[in-house]
């Protein structure tokens, strides 16, 4: 495998995962693509069924277990990369968590339904929002000089979801790591007891998740990057999958749009917006 252009996709044995993984392996930049699961049994399905469609990206497609919310699959997968001397050019961290039963549409919008038990708020705060910063983080080392993190958040972090208090913290430039952690470890105790409303968080601890990796894109990770290298957050629209629904208005090949203007970014406009999140168009939007 030649050392270029490696991709990283997280949570690719389905969904907007996988269809990022076959965009980029047709992408005119012949990465080498690593589609990555926290199960060894779904990602090989996953593989066998792109290599049915495509036998020709056998050498460009290759497959590792990652599971997000575990540091020791997250430290295996770093030592495989410092074992083979590899430099990664395209992080996608799409893997997440969501339960349906937090919120139902209404009238276009969404409404908060019911609080989730502490396991479940838990399992999507390490998944969305711990893991994500502890694989970007291990990960960095083996980023390549010009490398882009593209971090698929949601519509649902959008900070108006938000109380006042919350869009003040977490649209504030001079968020440090220290000072977002904090945040965030007060608002998952709260969490734990369903009393986060009263700090002034959304209901759904999704959405929230969403907004944390937002503000962690927007404000801590462009400061541990090198000169070249950039992050953005981007919602891939509302798309039918087993997390999004079947109601859900997108299909599959919608999913990819945002996150494809981003891996097409030149370098000069990928630093003029690095930190910033994008819509499902892939148009530069407020958090
Ligand atoms: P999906 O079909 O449910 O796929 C989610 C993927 O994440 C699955 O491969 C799942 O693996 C994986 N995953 C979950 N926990 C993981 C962990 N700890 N480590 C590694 N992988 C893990 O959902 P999707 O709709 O494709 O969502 C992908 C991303 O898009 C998510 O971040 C989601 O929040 C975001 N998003 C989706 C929508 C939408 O409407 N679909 C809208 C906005 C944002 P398993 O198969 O093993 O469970």
């Amino acid at each position: 495998m030649e050392n270029t252009n490696i991709a990283v996709v997280t949570g690719a044995n389905k969904g907007i995962g996988y269809a990022i993984v076959e965009q980029l392996l047709l992408h005119p930049t012949k990465y080498s693509v690593f589609l990555t699961s926290r199960d060894t049994q779904r990602g090989e399905e996953a593989m066998a069924n792109l290599l049915k469609k495509y036998p020709e990206f056998k050498n460009r497609l290759h497959y590792h277990q990652l599971d997000v919310s575990s540091s020791k699959s997250i430290d295996n997968f770093v030592q495989w990369l410092e074992d083979n001397q590899k430099t990664v050019s395209l992080l996608v961290n799409n893997a997440g968590i969501f339960y349906q039963r937090e919120i139902r549409p209404n009238n276009g919008n969404f409404e908060f339904v019911d609080f989730l038990p502490p396991e479940d708020t838990k399992r999507i705060i390490q998944t969305n929002v711990r893991g994500l910063i502890e694989l970007t983080e291990k990960l960095l080392p083996y980023l390549a000089d010009d490398g882009k993190i593209i971090n698929i958040s949601s519509l649902a972090g959008e900070l108006w979801w938000q109380g006042e208090a919350v869009q003040n913290w977490l649209s504030d430039s001079r968020l440090t790591r220290q000072g977002f952690f904090d945040l965030l470890d007060t608002f998952e105790q709260a969490a734990y007891k369903q009393q986060h409303p009263a700090l002034g968080y959304f209901g759904s601890i999704y959405f929230t998740s969403k907004a944390f990796v937002n503000a962690y894109t927007r404000f801590i990770l462009p400061r541990l990057l090198k000169k070249n290298q950039t992050g953005f957050a981007v919602h891939p629209g509302w798309i039918q999958t087993d997390l999004g629904g079947k109601e859900a208005p997108g299909k599959i090949d919608d999913s990819y749009v945002s996150t494809l203007a981003i891996v097409n970014l030149s370098l000069e406009d990928s630093l003029k917006l690095s930190g910033r999140y994008f819509d499902e168009f892939g148009k530069l939007k407020d958090f």
